[in-house]
């Protein structure tokens, strides 16, 4: 069976959202990001919105139930039913076992966990880019700093997580778009 209930997990500034869009494109699955909901919401100026805008600008993360919430609505949906690419979801330990939980509930489960691997200049690097790019307000130097010590802290540890459940394959994150995603797509069975 071909695996469409993807996990890309990674440092932020990894590619996840680069890469999700390809497998998007590619297996026809939605990309379920909770930080691109987070920021619909914030420019939005609802009230999911408004709890998270400054957290997001200080490079915290939103509550574990706020965001489990979000998460366990996206992945109830119709088009979410034969595979999905979490990018950015769970982020905490709380989160992974929500997320099972909720998957459990649909009757699914995760087919695959892609654990992007990238190292911390590069990423700092491409941040900093990307910030020019696209002008997001957690793009600076001090949030980046402060978004890869959440990381280490809270998120890294997922790495084990799904590494120990035997659904974990590490990808080289580093190198030109089209290499990682060659990568993944060898991950996949092709
Ligand atoms: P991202 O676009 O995935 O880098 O997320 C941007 C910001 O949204 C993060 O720095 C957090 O403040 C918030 N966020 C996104 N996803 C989560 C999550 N799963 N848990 C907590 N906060 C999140």
């Amino acid at each position: 069976m071909s695996k469409r209930r993807l996990l890309l997990l990674g440092a932020p500034g990894a590619g996840k959202g680069t890469q999700a869009i390809r497998l998007v494109e590619k297996y026809g699955i939605p990309q379920i990001s909770t930080g691109d909901m987070l920021r619909t919401a914030v420019a939005a100026g609802t009230k999911l919105g408004r709890k998270a805008k400054g957290l997001m600008e200080r490079g915290e993360l939103v509550s574990d139930d706020v965001v489990i919430g979000v998460a366990a609505e996206r992945l109830a949906a119709k088009d979410a039913r034969s595979g999905f690419v979490l990018d950015g979801f769970p982020r905490t330990a709380a989160q992974a076992a929500a997320l099972a939980d909720i998957l459990l509930e649909l009757g699914s489960g995760l087919d695959l966990c892609l654990g992007l691997t990238v190292d911390e200049d590069a990423v700092v690097a491409r941040l900093l880019k990307r910030a020019e790019i696209e002008g997001r307000a957690d793009d600076n130097e001090d949030t980046i700093r402060e978004r890869l010590r959440v990381y280490r802290e809270q998120t890294a540890p997922l790495i084990d997580y799904y590494r120990k459940r035997g659904l974990l394959t590490e990808i080289d994150g580093m190198g030109a778009v089209e290499e990682v995603e060659r990568r993944i797509e060898e991950a996949l069975g092709g």
